[in-house]
């Protein structure tokens, strides 16, 4: 086992309560598994999936209050749903777990939403307008890129893409450019699972007013909470390690101004209509139970298939930062509890040796997406970027042979030997 990274959350941390309905709750699985949720009027054990549309008043009165925001209450699914706020508070409360930020504890709200692209598109809409620009990194999840580069430029929203590890060129870029609004961050990113560093981006950003987003989904709550350094926003796919197991598409987008995000994102969120829905709401609450201990198997595996990997005669390169040879280690060492379940490789014999290669698995799956308990492989070149020019490609780090991979949570002999035999 690599002792740089201890993979542990309970060890030697102080207590911090950041939910006070949470006080009892002192170790990492015990919010995962009971944050969030609220007694059932029936006495059912879980959340049901509350699949209505609307809710009912007693009487007309009541409507009133509910719509003048006097009563809480549930209104209309679009707007809300209680089987969303049970996985909502959960992630939140997850998110801000024992985090704290100049001092004092963090406070979080989330909006379930139908995608995590759904939750990046509400949070584009909620932080920008014409005329407005959004710094990023080059290395980021294929949707969104495609959302900032084609979708919002011609409704006047610009961007400059840059390599986010040059902090004097993105400290150039923040004080030259007064009409970047938005610092849009994704760490660690595909397929070359480069990281940037979180909290001097978001201390640059807040010397020039500008608002951060972190796109949290490749290191989970459990390993990395952006929070933690100031950032606004935090976005997740859920349809990853969140829900854990493959079974939903779904999104949050959260804020640390809880109050923004009981008014005006509350009301973008709904008036936009990317809303979740319940019965994927209720297999993302369950997922989420088990986080803390997926996430330690993924994650040992992971390490024992890079070393592997890295000793291998038909390998030329692996990404991972749990491996001396990264060049963003000493980030993710500073701002993740663990490398992750994410890597990729190259493999020595290019474009027919990638499909040589998924073709002889046997037991990991030939697919994409991640996220999921079983072992995940790709191989862009072939299927992702099939389509894309190969100067493009080269940009993002995708050779011919490169295999992504998201380690699952199998034996750990079983996969090895299935890659072992497909290596061969
Ligand atoms: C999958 C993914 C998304 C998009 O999420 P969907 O749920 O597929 O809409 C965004 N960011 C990252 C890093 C992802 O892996």
């Amino acid at each position: 086992m690599d002792k740089s990274f201890p993979l542990s959350a309970d060890a030697h941390e102080d207590i911090i309560i950041n939910h006070p309905e949470d006080s009892v709750l002192s170790g990492w699985s015990s919010v995962a598994v009971h944050s969030g949720h609220k007694k059932d009027p029936n006495y059912a054990h879980l959340v049901p999936i509350y699949a209505s549309s609307t809710f009912v008043y007693d009487e007309a009165e009541q409507g009133m209050r509910r719509f003048s925001g006097k009563e809480e209450g549930y209104i209309y699914s679009r707007w809300g749903n209680p089987t969303f706020s049970e996985a909502e508070n959960k992630i939140a409360a997850l998110e801000t777990f024992r985090v704290k930020y100049n001092g004092s504890p963090v406070q979080a709200k989330g909006i379930l939403h139908a995608s995590g692209m759904a939750a990046i598109t509400t949070l584009m809409v909620a932080t920008l307008k014409q005329g407005d620009k959004i710094l990023t990194h080059f290395s980021l999840y294929g949707g969104t890129e495609e959302l900032i580069t084609n979708i919002l430029p011609p409704l006047g929203i610009g961007h400059t893409i840059t390599d986010l590890r040059d902090l004097n060129k993105a400290e150039d870029l923040l004080r030259k450019d007064r009409s970047i609004r938005l610092l849009y961050i994704e760490t660690p990113a595909n397929p070359t699972i480069q990281c940037v560093d979180i909290e001097e981006l978001a201390k640059l950003a807040s010397q020039y007013n500008v608002l951060v987003a972190c796109d949290n989904t490749f290191a989970t709550p459990y390993l990395q909470q952006p929070f933690r350094y100031g950032v606004d926003f935090v976005i997740h796919s859920t349809t990853k390690f969140l829900n854990g197991h493959g079974t939903a598409i779904g999104g949050i987008l959260l804020a640390r101004n809880t109050e923004l995000m009981k008014t005006r994102l509350r009301v973008l969120a709904k008036t936009l209509g990317g809303n979740a829905n319940p019965f994927d709401a209720f297999m993302l609450i369950n997922g989420m139970k088990t986080l803390e201990i997926r996430m330690v198997r993924h994650c040992q595996n992971a390490l024992e298939v890079a070393h592997f990997l890295e000793n291998h005669p038909s390998v030329s390169k692996v990404n991972y930062t749990g491996l001396e040879s990264h060049p963003d280690r000493n980030i993710a060492l500073k701002q993740m509890r663990h490398p992750g379940a994410m890597m990729s490789f190259e493999l020595k014999k290019g474009l027919q040796g990638g499909i040589d290669f998924m073709n002889k698995l046997k037991m990991c799956v030939r697919t994409v997406s991640l996220g999921t308990c079983d072992t995940l492989l790709s191989h862009p070149a072939s299927m992702t970027h099939y389509s894309v020019p190969k100067e493009e490609k080269e940009k993002y780090g995708i050779t011919d042979g490169l295999i992504r991979m998201n380690v699952g949570i199998e034996n750990i002999q079983d996969i090895l030997n299935d890659l072992n035999q497909a290596l061969k």
